[in-house]
């Protein structure tokens, strides 16, 4: 029998109704075997997730030596719960002891993963499946990465296993203590999981029906986008499309297994199917771009020196001043005699970049340098822009109508994407532009 793997996210864990909602979805497909959950999540927009009132225990052991006024509410949503669903577990009990070990370790790591760990108790519970503690299946190496040997760990413990249900979010350490992923990294245990169990596909549920073409805050009622490839998926998600954790797709991408985005609220949608490229492009597509997203508050670093190009060593002693600052850029557009560096602001205080500056000066003596802060990357990905000439051309059409003034551009080697830099006010225009020149009629 085939293996779904399926991760459902806060929204889809935020109380007991929705929950047997759940577990309808589960049961309704039996190769839906393997279920990772998420904490609960907010219920509404005032709401507080478990998962940050969790954070909060850990600091109020720091300030106050004990988390028990905050670990109230937390007690308080799971009793709730529990007897919403009539639960057959000493919840009590349980709570008791996450208090407990919360207020003597005070570690953060641990008090932030009992949030799925309690959402996995109870959905073990009420399907009746067996429960995996992930912190015996997925584990992380000394440099805090995900340890690969989890794979094969993953695959034994689970071949013998029917039915499981797993906490999302974190795993072993190297130290043999709770560690968490980053935040959202549910969605990385569970495309671990997929990998691991040799899934046929990992269905991610969470509460929108897939991917749109871009931001529906930003052109409402954008399009949906019913399948993509990994890589486009990648370019979309780093650059701010926030239904995956983009460090997820990795380990389905490896073994070629699809994701499917599904909606716990309205299960009929569609969804959007993620492909390995292989078979993204044996499929038939109409479109040209597939997606347009952007990210704001990045700093640019202009370099221009005449003959730079023939100056041997130029462009590795601009980057050994970042990486001696510890600083990541995210794009490097040159041409013979200019460079730039895409830098996210965040990164650089006031006072750093002057001194990085400072640094470049007096490595390779530019003849004129600058930095333009407060601009936005706006990236327009799709595999079909290769095959189709005139694409940039539209592009930069479109931005001119619509009296954008675009700082940068950058296109990726794959000719997967085109990034346009231009000011943080310009944003939303920008991407409404390029929507409405490839995707409306
Ligand atoms: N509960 C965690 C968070 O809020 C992880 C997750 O939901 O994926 O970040």
């Amino acid at each position: 029998m085939s293996i779904k793997v399926c991760k459902f996210g806060g929204t889809s864990m935020a109380d007991g109704n929705i929950m047997k909602r759940v577990a309808d979805i589960v049961r309704s497909d039996d190769e839906r075997r393997y279920i990772v959950v998420s904490a609960p999540g907010k219920r509404f927009s005032a709401d507080i997730k478990v998962t940050d009132l969790l954070y909060r225990c850990a600091q109020a052991v720091k300030s106050e030596g004990s988390c028990k006024a905050v670990f109230a509410k937390i007690r308080e949503r799971f009793l709730g719960i529990a007897k919403e669903l009539k639960l057959n577990l000493d919840m009590k009990g349980i709570l008791d002891e996450i208090e407990e070990t919360i207020d003597r370790t005070g570690s953060s790591d641990y008090a932030a993963s009992r949030g799925e760990y309690l959402s996995a108790r109870i959905m073990a519970e009420v399907l009746g499946y067996d429960f995996i503690d992930a912190k015996d299946v997925i584990f992380f190496n000394a440099a805090g990465m995900l340890d690969e040997r989890s794979y094969s760990v993953i695959f034994e413990t689970f071949k013998s296993v029917k039915h499981a249900v797993i906490p999302g979010f974190y795993g072993m350490g190297a130290d043999g203590e709770i560690k968490t992923f980053s935040r959202g990294g549910s969605d990385i245990t569970g495309a671990v999981v997929a990998c691991g169990a040799q899934a046929e596909v990992y269905e991610n549920w969470t509460d929108v029906s897939g991917f749109l073409a871009c931001d529906p805050r930003i052109v409402p009622g954008a399009k949906n986008i019913t399948s993509l490839s990994y890589k486009e998926l990648r370019e979309l998600s780093y650059m701010g499309a926030g239904v995956l954790h983009s460090e997820s797709i990795f380990p389905v991408r490896k073994a070629n297994i699809p994701i499917r985005i599904k909606n716990t609220f309205r299960p009929e949608d569609e969804g959007t199917l993620i492909l390995p490229s292989v078979y993204y492009k044996m499929q038939e597509h109409n479109n040209i771009v597939t997606g347009i997203a952007g990210k704001k508050n990045y700093t640019v670093l202009f370099i221009e020196k005449s003959l730079m190009n023939s100056e041997i060593g130029f462009t590795r002693k601009i980057l050994s001043i970042l990486e001696h600052h510890n600083l990541a850029f995210e794009h490097m557009p040159s041409g013979i005699d200019t460079l730039s560096l895409v830098i996210e602001s965040a990164q650089l205080s006031d006072h750093l970049l002057e001194q990085v500056e400072a640094e470049i000066n007096e490595a390779v003596h530019p003849d004129y340098m600058r930095s333009l802060e407060n601009v936005a990357l706006i990236a327009t990905v799709g595999h079909g822009m290769a095959s189709n000439v005139g694409t940039s051309a539209r592009l930069f059409k479109a931005l001119s109508d619509a009296e954008i003034n675009v700082r940068m551009i950058d296109q990726g080697s794959s000719e997967l994407n085109i990034i346009v830099g231009v000011d943080n006010a310009d944003c939303e225009k920008c991407i409404s532009a390029i929507y409405h020149e490839f995707f409306t009629e």
